[in-house]
């Protein structure tokens, strides 16, 4: 039983200028929320010398302050415990989740129950875009407690009428057996892990991946799922089709995601966030169109606990297409990676999944596995760019393989770039989300030997 094409086909299929005129009424409610009830943008608006007025309609909306992580997390400390920035008394407050830092501190971001009935609305809009139908047993293989895209998923997928298994992370005996047991057709979780997971059902089961009956595999909180070699790889690799999605800690947790076309991820936030796009070093505007490259920018549209205005995601996207053959009207991206894992060398910027995306382009002969090794703190990057790769075929494929790689490098990316070779196995796999960039100088430091041995 397919089901219909689209969960809210008004929405989904509405024209731009429908859409933004409901976009346009809802951020004028929510700016009338947060002048009378947020004591942060009280601050923010005075210090910009912004009023009410000053916003009429939605261009006027370029005029008002970005909003930053580093503001939610300094506001966060000075005001625990969710912050200056909750608008919501904390009595209203059913729920918080935690985005992942690598500060140590978790930064919580609280819901009301009508916040939760959003994100539950947008994610159910996003894994039904993906292909998720009533019919589907999804394994959850991703994580479950502090993550946003935990219970959230589960209440979203359990909304389309689909039977939702929550396996977590680190349990790949227990996601197989559910698999297994109960003939599961889909499943939710990093590309990262399922790349490790295949690898893991070969050697610990002894069993094809393909063999297990998955059709459907929603990836996300990382790119990689929508780079062609990396797609390329996890299909054949599992049998099923293979959709990204694209999500914010603290705005929602998928936002984006790739209808069956896989063609790029569509806007699903229509009437619950307004989504920007501006050049990062200029703070611009740029329109919304077929080729343009920048950073994604949200504001919420109907938010009560953590309502917040112009919020830069430092994720790095370009628009796909702004038509697409599902009929969906919304706009498609893919996301290049984040402003915060760019590195430049002799000052181009590189982004370490546009390096993987290359390195698996040579795939069989790479597993497709990489890792950047930085000698010094980035982003910037005395060239070459080091990498470590791993070589999947022949040892006598090695010396050319290596010349080739770094011929393509130098001719797509235009960095010079030096590639070691290791036995494939050799780089570290990761459960969650992969790490494509090794910070050399830390393990110098801590006297650790560098790994992996070159062969070449
Ligand atoms: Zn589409």
């Amino acid at each position: 039983m397919p089901g219909a094409i689209y969960l809210n086909k008004r929405i989904e299929t509405a024209g731009l200028k429908e859409i933004h005129k409901l976009q346009s009424a809802k951020l004028a409610k929510q700016l009338d929320y947060l002048f009378a009830r947020s004591l942060f943008y009280e601050d923010k608006f005075r210090a910009a010398g912004i009023r009410r007025k000053d916003y009429r309609r939605l261009t006027d909306l370029a005029r008002f302050p970005f909003t930053t992580k580093d503001e939610l997390r300094e506001s966060q400390a000075a005001c625990p415990p969710l912050g200056r920035h909750i608008a919501a008394k904390l009595d209203d407050v059913i729920r918080v989740h935690s985005s992942t830092g690598t500060t140590g501190r978790p930064s919580f971001v609280g819901l009301t129950k009508r916040d939760a009935r959003i994100w539950t609305a947008i994610t159910a809009r996003s894994f039904y875009t993906q292909g998720l139908r009533k019919s589907d047993i999804v394994i959850h293989a991703a994580g479950l407690t502090l993550f946003v895209a935990g219970l959230s998923s589960k209440d979203a997928i359990e909304s389309v009428g689909a039977m939702f298994v929550p396996i977590g992370t680190g349990a790949s005996e227990k996601a197989l057996m559910a698999i297994q047991l109960l003939k599961a057709t889909a499943m939710h979780c990093t590309p990262s892990y399922a790349t490790y997971f295949a690898d893991w059902v070969r050697r610990e089961a002894d069993l094809d991946p393909k063999a297990l009956g998955l059709k459907k595999l929603f990836c996300g909180a990382e790119p990689g799922a929508g780079i062609p070699a990396v797609r390329a790889k996890l299909q054949a690799d599992w049998g099923a089709r293979v959709t990204e999605g694209l999500g914010n800690a603290d705005m929602a947790p998928i936002i984006f995601s790739e209808c069956p076309d896989q063609s790029g991820m569509h806007f699903n936030g229509q009437e619950y966030v307004l989504a920007e796009i501006i050049d990062p070093d200029s703070g611009t505007v740029l329109p919304v169109e077929k080729g343009v490259t920048g950073e994604l920018v949200y504001t919420s549209l109907e938010r009560e606990c953590v309502p917040l205005l112009r919020f830069r995601t430092r994720d790095r996207v370009t628009v796909l297409d702004t038509s697409c053959p599902c009929g969906r009207s919304s706009f498609k991206v893919r996301c290049i990676g984040r402003t915060d894992d760019m590195l430049i060398v002799l000052g181009v910027n590189v982004f370490p999944s546009a390096v993987r995306d290359i390195v698996s382009s040579f795939y069989p002969r790479t597993t497709g596995e990489i890792q950047i090794v930085l000698d010094q703190p980035g982003p910037r990057v005395v060239p070459p760019l080091k990498i470590v790769a791993e070589f999947a075929g022949p040892a006598s494929d090695v010396s050319q393989l290596k010349s080739e790689i770094e011929s393509k490098i130098k001719a797509v990316l235009t960095v010079p770039a030096w590639i070691d070779l290791v036995a494939a196995g050799t780089l570290p796999r990761f459960e969650m989300k992969g790490q494509l960039v090794k910070k050399g100088y830390e393990s110098k430091a801590a006297g650790e030997r560098r790994p992996g041995k070159t062969s070449t």
